[in-house]
């Protein structure tokens, strides 16, 4: 069976004294065992969140370069990373890939470069909300997941998040159905690369999700987890992991 994972994603926010408040609150609550949390700041407070973390959750980066140390000024790399202990990148964020301009290629060799290197990727697909009115969501997903197959050959240390552009940060959440739908034609569509790939990975749904909502989505057969973000910094981030308990 795969495992409830649940995914912080700060985004570029937050400060060393809140991110020690997220970070304590986490310390100190009951956390369901049976899901895989990751946290993910800001990299300027990677160190902070990975030396002050006292339970079992991984931190990730929001993002890394796709090669190794070098003349790369801005960049991070998975060697750094792996140095710090930082298991974990979400890559292809909506974010990265209309306001900081990344290819499906981009982030496709991130992704491949990441993952042969040991670090698991988060790696984020979705459409817009003018693609799914034009009825498109489901060719721009597949159009995404065609280029990362044709980089990668390991998906084992990749989770798939379903993040719809038109969901994220905006309170409207997709509806259970809409989400079950898409995450349904990702795994179909991962029968493409295998069975095996198809039945183990993980397909996170992310857009809106809150304490509210986490429970029935959850529940969803495809649906194997959150990628969460304005909610992972307050406090009922912790009932959404807990949130199948
Ligand atoms: P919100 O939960 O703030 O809508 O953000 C979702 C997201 O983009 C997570 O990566």
């Amino acid at each position: 069976a795969r495992k409830f994972f649940v995914g912080g994603n700060f985004k570029m926010n937050g400060t060393v004294s809140s991110i020690k408040e997220i970070v304590n609150n986490l310390n100190n609550a009951s956390l369901d065992p049976e899901v895989e949390v990751v946290v993910s700041p800001p990299s300027i407070y990677l160190h902070l969140v990975r030396d002050n973390l006292t339970k079992n959750i991984e931190v990730a980066a929001q993002n890394v370069f796709y090669k190794g140390n070098g003349a790369y000024t801005g960049e991070i790399s998975v060697e750094q990373l792996k140095d710090s202990n930082i298991n974990w990148a979400i890559l292809g964020h909506s974010e990265r890939r209309t306001i900081l301009q990344e290819s499906d290629e981009t982030v496709s060799l991130k992704t491949k470069y990441a993952t042969e290197n040991g670090v698991g990727v988060i790696w984020c697909c979705g459409e817009s909300l003018e693609e799914r009115e034009a009825g498109k969501t489901i060719e721009v997903v597949s159009k995404q997941l065609e280029s990362l197959k044709s980089h990668i050959s390991d998906w084992s240390k990749i989770v798939i998040a379903y993040e719809p552009i038109w969901a994220i940060g905006t309170g409207k959440v997709a509806t259970t159905e809409q989400a079950q739908e898409v995450h349904k034609a990702i795994r179909d569509w991962l029968k493409n690369v295998s069975d095996k790939v198809a039945e183990e990975t993980r397909i996170l749904y992310g857009g809106s999700v809150n304490e509210k909502n986490c429970g029935e989505l959850g529940k969803q057969p495809d649906i194997d987890g959150f990628l969460v973000g304005g909610a992972s910094l307050k406090p009922a981030f912790v009932d959404i992991i807990n949130c199948k308990k």
